[in-house]
């Protein structure tokens, strides 16, 4: 039998697959539910016919050769952010540890706010993340509106066994009546119709014969059940709008509460996990489902809902609608900008999705919710760059350095190489070259006048190391009219080059990077901070505008070495000393217009 793998193997931990995914991977409460119910066979008899369907459907299927089925349900109406890339990362990373599958299924049944421009948006990004949700046979992802037509005819077996009725109250009455925490509701005149009666006004509603919120289909439960969304919630609603999988077919569409339950159990899903706001909706899931198998329409056993805790990020806004306005109201360039909490900005500011993926298993799943700072998201970034990227040198803030003695010491016109390696721990990347001579960029921080205490830099009298080149002693500045410096001026101490026999012969306190005047190339850097000052800039019914950091992006030009000029978009580099750095994906062309963006800095400064 083969079990169907949701997700090619992360990268960096092939060590997970299918046969061995207990020992592997922390525990944690949904882990447990799930080795509980593969021991207990809960599961074991499902039939899988291939496609999503009714039991009389999955009847004629084989035994299900996914373990568990679990699914990522975005609703196509913006783009993914941090908090579904956590949602993702748990659900195609459980499917793939317990030889599952995870379904992408677009939950569309509002006909609205959709649109494909976000349908394709979160394709690329469940793809980019690295899983894959296609299964022998299908490698398209589900749709939620495909299944109207059943759930219409769930619908109608329910009026028929009595379970609903069309409610003809006004919106006002039908909230008047539903009570509340300390009220129990009141039964509505249409409650008592007979289901003959109900099913052909639920029918008038789907020939068009009535108005747009003149009547609802509502399930009927208990009007006076502690748990208010058990008060005969509304299943049914009418709505003349184009859908856009089924453009003007219907003008009634099901309530998010009936819909995603039976999107669920069409498509067999065990474990359908959603955020802690949903646990209160778990009643009229598991009601509608037994109903749904008394009237032979679904197969049993039907799905089981599991909340977590959503991921609440300090300094980061999580909700599509106002992620929208800061688009819509150009406070940032786009859906991509490197600040914005989406994949698609993360990843352009140089987000990977290996980075993404430690993170979603470092923060893990808990069942109350809490709030994750940002450093560990920086720090899963950090982690693996530090690894990964190639490193680099480049001066932001460039001014001058003069090597006085340049000429009588190496010869005038001397270009002396350097090189350097791609990265320290791995020499097979080979090394990097470039040349000094008598000129050379510096940070302008790099050089104090009056240096204060424990200032290792440049200042009179002192000497340090460039790297990967000599020893230099800094013998003062030329200023301009207006005390401002213009050149940093030294001299160098012949044969102290790194790698040479005699450059430990003089000790050195500081090191500091460089760029060659006559190899240096101009870049763009984008010197990204967060967008936000406000440490919860929604909370509390906070104006979110109000807390954004006016500071968040500061553009400069600098100076780089070389070989950066031909970086591909999107690589990464350590600029050492400095951070870790990405070339643009939008706006860098390799050869001819280096621009990067700050991805994050070397060290944890997030708290100050
Ligand atoms: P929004 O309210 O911003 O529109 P949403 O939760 O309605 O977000 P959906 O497209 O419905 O967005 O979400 C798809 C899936 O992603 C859901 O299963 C939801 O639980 C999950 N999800 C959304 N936001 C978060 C979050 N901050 N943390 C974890 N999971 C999330
Ligand atoms: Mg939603």
């Amino acid at each position: 039998m083969s079990n169907p793998i949701s997700a090619k193997p992360a990268a960096k931990s092939g060590a997970h697959t299918a046969t061995a995914p207990e020992a592997t991977k922390p525990s944690n409460f949904l882990r447990q539910i799930i080795e509980h119910d593969l021991a207990a066979g809960t599961y074991a008899t499902r039939r899988w016919a291939g496609s999503p369907g009714d039991a009389a459907h999955q009847a004629t299927g084989t035994m299900d050769p996914a373990r568990i089925r679990t699914r990522f349900p975005p609703e196509p109406n913006g783009y993914l952010h941090v908090g579904h890339a956590k949602s993702i990362c748990l659900n195609f990373g459980l499917a793939r540890d317990y030889g599952g599958v995870c379904h992408l299924r677009f939950d569309d049944t509002n006909p609205e706010k959709e649109d494909t421009e976000y349908v394709n948006s979160i394709i690329d990004a469940v793809r980019w993340l690295g899983f894959d949700w296609s299964q022998p046979g299908n490698n398209k992802p589900y749709q939620a509106s495909d299944y109207f037509a059943f759930m219409y005819r769930a619908a109608e077996a329910l009026i028929e066994a009595g379970h609903a009725y069309v409610d003809e109250q006004t919106p006002e009455e039908m909230r008047a009546n539903r009570g509340d925490f300390g009220k129990p509701g009141i039964d509505s005149p249409y409650r008592s119709g007979t289901p003959a009666q109900n099913l052909a006004r639920f029918r008038e509603m789907r020939d068009g014969l009535h108005a747009d919120g003149s009547m609802v289909l509502r399930a009927k439960i208990d009007m006076a059940s502690p748990n208010i969304n058990l008060r005969d919630p509304a299943i049914y609603r009418i709505r003349r709008a184009t859908h856009h999988n089924t453009g003007d077919t219907w003008c009634i569409y099901p309530m998010y509460t009936f819909a995603h339950p039976i999107e669920d159990a069409l498509e067999q899903i065990t474990h359908s996990i959603c955020t802690l706001e949903f646990e209160d909706q778990r009643p009229f899931y598991d009601w509608l489902m037994e109903r749904l198998i008394e009237e032979g329409l679904l197969a049993s056993p039907p799905p089981k809902q599991y909340e977590f805790a959503r991921l609440n990020l300090t300094y980061v806004i999580t909700s599509k609608r106002k992620l929208a306005q800061l688009v819509n109201e150009h406070k940032v360039s786009g859906w991509d900008d490197p600040r914005m909490p989406t994949i698609v900005g993360l990843r352009r500011r140089g987000y990977t999705p290996e980075s993404l993926r430690l993170f979603a298993e470092r923060i893990g799943v808990t069942k109350s919710d809490s709030w994750i700072d940002y450093s560990t998201l920086e720090g899963c970034l950090r982690e693996d760059l530090d690894g990964s990227a190639q490193r680099a040198m480049a001066v932001l803030d460039p001014v001058k350095l003069v090597l006085t003695n340049w000429d009588s010491v190496m010869g005038a016109g001397t270009l002396d190489a350097c090189s350097a390696p791609v990265h320290p721990h791995h020499p097979e990347l080979g090394n990097r070259q470039f040349v000094i001579g008598r000129e050379v960029w510096i940070e302008r921080s790099d050089f104090e006048e009056t240096p204060p205490a424990g200032f290792f830099r440049l200042f009179p009298g002192n000497k340090v190391r460039l790297k990967y080149g000599h020893i230099i002693e800094c013998t003062g500045a030329k200023k301009d009219a207006n005390g401002h410096i213009t050149e940093v001026h030294a001299t160098l101490i012949p044969d102290t080059k790194s790698g040479t026999p005699g450059s430990s012969s003089v000790k050195v306190k500081g090191v500091i990077t460089w760029v060659g005047a006559h190899d240096g190339v101009a870049a763009e850097v984008r010197m990204y901070d967060r967008l936000f000052s406000d440490e919860q800039p929604d909370a509390g019914g906070k104006d979110f505008l109000e807390g954004l950091n006016p500071q968040s992006l500061k553009i400069v030009t600098a100076i780089v070495e070389p070989s950066l000029a031909n970086a591909l978009p999107d690589q990464k580099f350590q600029f050492e000393r400095l951070g870790y750095f990405v070339a643009d994906r939008v706006d860098h062309v390799q050869g001819s217009q280096p621009v990067f963006n700050l991805a994050v800095g070397l060290k944890d400064s997030f708290g100050k």
